[in-house]
């Protein structure tokens, strides 16, 4: 018995299909919160009432059954052909059913057809005649009040959306247009491999998310020097220039690259012994700072449905900032906040208070992270609005001289997380944490967040503390080190 889970992976590779019917699964941590029960939900949206509920484990003759004497069934187990499928919402509809499906994101787009096709395969396969097709998905436009509305929240809609967010697409024409049979497919899934496959490289290795058996698929990249080819960024022909015998940075084929400045960085670095610097840029942009220089980090929650007034699907809780603060004279001194439930006015107030009135305010990937944060906070708190907004107008990026390319090390390998540059230098900090990285730091968050109260002496407090901490202790030892290479 396969789910359409087993057809992707089979879809998307053969390896990866066999490894993981050996492996074991590791703990399912989901990005995004989602602690309501979506099903209930939209039930009442769609005004249900007495409907069959299918289980896991079900019997697939037991929603077959329920056809005849319900006119909703909710998360029915159907099978057909070896594969089983779970099918969100069916309507009777005369002599016809209605299909709903769920999306729970934003604005549901045709590029990720199987799940649909594989469900009306299954559906049509049984006989079951389908009328109407839609998918039901969160409503973007939709904020929260003090209750939640679960008629605003959700949208039902007939068409998929298009790269501008438009609904032009027929469910219906999506499915039938990209609709093909697999009964082939689930023959070889059911005849299984003699052999696992080798690995064979593909954009479906690191697309999106990097399979997790690349470093076992290969393991010689893991090994590979810092100056290695490999470690080019955004190179489409890297790989082709490794085989050709062109080892390192220095070697690349300049008809085959794309030209980057942060290629240029890379290139230059290796040819240069090891670090490139465009020292007069550089200098140009430590000469924006002004001290007092507040270096900030944020940590956040992201919730699927907004759990608090003003919050609209897919936005983030903030609860914890940590601030550095550098003197003229090299006098650091450290604030750290952390908060559980929605203490979103209190993290506003905090952020007024402990960031200085004047100098300049750093983050690191300012832009895409801390400074639409306060953004959003001042869009909530209208009466903080001024003082959030000047925050932000003294903000840099201390990512800037990595991304522009400014700044070059072979021992970043291709990367310029904080973490990487950190380990670069060798600083022990992060390797002695407990908490590893951001994502980790929301699990410990979670288990905290279910307590009525904070309390200081949790270690999880202590650990999350130390994290956050140590981001933004990290800007102030990044900043030094592009002081001392830009003379
Ligand atoms: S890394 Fe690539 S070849 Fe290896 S299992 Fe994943 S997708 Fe397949």
């Amino acid at each position: 018995m396969f789910h359409i889970s087993d057809l992707k992976k089979y879809n998307r590779c053969r390896r990866m299909y066999c490894l993981d019917q050996f492996t074991p699964r590791p703990e399912f941590r989901p990005f995004v919160r989602l602690d309501q029960q979506v099903s209930d939900l939209v039930s009442r949206k769609l005004g249900i009432t007495d409907p069959f509920v299918g289980q896991r484990g079900d019997d697939a003759s037991l929603a077959l059954q329920a056809m005849a004497d319900h006119d909703w069934l909710i998360k029915a187990r159907f099978e057909y052909g070896q594969l089983r499928i779970k099918v969100p919402f069916l309507h009777r509809n005369e002599d016809g059913w209605d299909l709903y499906f769920m999306f729970i994101g934003l604005y549901p787009h045709s590029n990720d057809m199987q799940f649909y096709c594989d469900t009306v395969w299954v559906l049509e396969n049984l006989n079951i005649p389908l009328k109407n097709m839609y998918v039901v998905h969160l409503n973007a436009d939709y904020v929260r009040g003090e209750e939640l509305d679960e008629n605003e929240l959700f949208v039902v809609s007939s068409s998929f959306y298009n790269g501008k967010n438009h609904p032009t697409l027929p469910v219906e024409k999506a499915v039938r247009d990209h609709m093909k049979d697999i009964s082939e497919l689930l023959d070889g899934m059911q005849q299984g491999f003699a052999d696992i496959p080798e690995p064979e490289r593909s954009h479906q290795c690191s697309s999106r998310q990097k399979c997790r058996y690349y470093d076992s698929c290969f393991p010689e990249e893991k090994e590979q020097e810092d100056n290695s080819i490999l470690t080019l960024i955004g190179a489409q022909y890297r790989y082709d220039m490794k085989k050709e015998g062109r080892l390192y940075l220095r070697d690349a084929d300049e008809r085959r690259i794309e030209g980057s400045r942060m290629q240029y960085a890379q290139i230059m670095a290796d040819r240069q012994g090891g670090l490139y610097t465009d020292k007069m840029a550089l200098r140009n942009w430590l000469g924006r700072l002004k001290y007092p220089i507040a270096c900030i980090d944020f940590e956040w929650e992201r919730y699927a449905i907004p759990p608090y007034a003003g919050m609209r699907p897919y936005d983030v809780l903030l609860f914890e900032y940590s601030i550095h603060t550098i003197q003229e004279d090299g006098t650091i001194n450290h604030k750290v906040y952390l908060s559980i439930h929605d203490k979103r006015e209190d993290f506003a107030r905090g952020l007024i208070r402990d960031i200085p009135k004047e100098g300049t305010v750093l983050a690191y990937n300012a832009e895409g992270a801390e400074k639409i944060r306060i953004q959003e906070l001042a869009e909530v708190f209208p009466q903080y609005r001024d003082e959030l907004l000047a925050i932000n107008d003294r903000m840099e990026d201390l990512q800037l001289p990595f991304e522009s390319g400014m700044v070059y090390d072979t021992r970043m390998r291709g990367q310029w997380s904080l973490k990487k540059i950190m380990a670069m230098m060798d600083d022990p900090g992060y390797r002695d944490l407990d908490i590893q990285q951001g994502m980790d730091a929301v699990y410990e968050w979670r288990f905290l967040d279910e307590e009525e109260k904070l309390d200081e002496n949790d270690p999880r407090v202590r650990e999350l503390k130390e994290y956050c901490g140590m981001d933004s202790y990290a800007m102030t030892v990044v900043l030094d080190w592009l002081k001392q290479i830009s003379s």
